[in-house]
């Protein structure tokens, strides 16, 4: 089969033409339907594909093989009918103002450091392009303010097929041996690299080129950034989130992380008062437990966490058996922290594991995790315990 005619390489920016049905061959999801040619964008280098309508019906994938492209559809249409295509203007603008901010970011990195583009990936939620060497904050604050630059200076974005002899002699990026012409991407100044995407016409168009964030990924680093639209949009979301944040803490945006810090201070001295509080109670709660009690259990609905150990470890001291203290209630279960000075206590972590799906463990002196099940439930098991138990070495 002949390879499909690629409208998008010819014009970016055309968003309707008109083509002929080569096939349309029935599958699972669908059928696939190939044209003589087409504007839409398969799935392709890393980028999603075009999204749009073939003759009204909605295009739901996009695909390339050996030069031919399928589109994926709902409709069966008979082989030979011209179609009429119109691919999403906005969506593929977009993957257009990012796919060029990434070339520019990878080409700025690549100048400067060495560094490969090793893994591109440029989906309708996401957009991340992969360094096979590590850049930090400072630089790559650097390397953002350099390639919005190449923005505001607005320069042309040149894609030419080269004859693949020609293509040998030449210095560029994603250089792989393959057969054919090879369809290089130049932003002057910035990045010259082999790309089969449509490009915007100059790099104005991109409007913002922002980088999100960065991790440390396979010995280098995994950028992810956004352009354009969907940049102003996440600074909008993010916007928003920063406005509220400041009505709530009454604090100017540019002091959030000292309020937010502030906030925290109080937060641990509180959580100290209460923890004394607490112990105090139980002090005076384990005051009034006669000693050398076979079991105890106690049942709290709420209980600080630091606490918790503080509470078993009182009762140890008055119980010669097993004592463990629950937190929470019948419905939603228990956090628990069982101890015991003679027996092995991971006993009977097991029996609650087996009986009331339990998640936890420890050491044969204390153990501690979450059940589902009942104080009768939990008692019942304990009371077992304590009558049937070999005493610890
Ligand atoms: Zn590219």
């Amino acid at each position: 089969m002949n390879e499909t005619i690629k409208l998008y390489d010819q014009d970016a920016y055309a968003t309707e033409f008109t083509a002929r049905v080569i096939s349309c061959v029935k599958v699972d999801a669908g059928v696939e339907v190939i044209l003589n040619q087409t504007l839409f964008f398969p799935e392709e280098g890393g980028q999603s594909a075009d999204q749009g309508t073939i003759n009204g019906v909605e295009v739901l994938d996009v695909q390339i093989n050996k030069g031919v492209i399928t589109h994926l559809i709902k409709e069966n249409i008979e082989e030979g009918t011209v179609v009429t295509g119109v691919i999403n203007w906005k969506h593929r603008f977009s993957n257009m103002q990012n796919h060029t901010g990434e070339h520019i970011l990878s080409g700025l990195i690549h100048k400067k450091f060495g560094f490969d583009n090793v893994g591109f990936h440029l989906s309708d939620q996401i957009v991340t392009m992969d360094m096979n060497g590590y850049v930090d904050d400072e630089q790559l604050r650097l390397i953002e303010e350099e390639a919005n630059e190449a923005v505001y200076a607005n320069l042309p974005v040149e894609a030419v097929y080269v004859d693949h002899d020609a293509a040998k002699t030449m210095k560029y990026r994603s250089k792989i041996d393959i057969p054919g012409d090879v369809r290089i991407v130049t932003v002057p100044g910035y990045d010259i690299c082999a790309c089969c995407a449509p490009h915007v016409a100059r790099t104005g168009e991109i409007g913002l080129i922002k980088i999100l964030r960065s991790d440390k990924y396979k010995g280098g680093i995994r950028l992810t950034i956004l352009c354009g639209s969907r940049a102003l949009e996440e600074v909008s979301m993010k916007q928003n989130q920063i406005m509220a944040l400041s009505k709530m803490l009454s604090a100017n945006p540019e002091k959030l992380t000292e309020a937010v810090t502030g906030l925290q201070d109080e937060i641990f001295r509180l959580k100290g008062v209460i923890s004394s509080i607490e112990e105090k109670q139980i002090d005076a709660k384990a005051e009034d437990i006669p000693e050398g009690q076979p079991y105890i259990t106690i049942f709290e609905p709420e209980l600080s966490s630091n606490v918790h150990r503080y509470y078993v470890n009182k009762l140890i001291q008055k119980c010669s058996g097993i004592c463990g203290v629950f937190v929470g209630n019948d419905e939603d279960g228990y956090r628990y922290i069982i101890g015991s000075s003679s027996i092995d206590v991971r006993e009977i972590n097991n029996i609650f594991r087996e009986k009331l799906g339990a998640k936890g463990g420890g050491k044969p002196e204390m153990v501690q995790g979450s059940l589902c099940g009942t104080k009768t439930e939990i008692n019942s098991i304990i009371i077992r315990m304590v009558g049937y138990d070999k005493k610890r070495d």
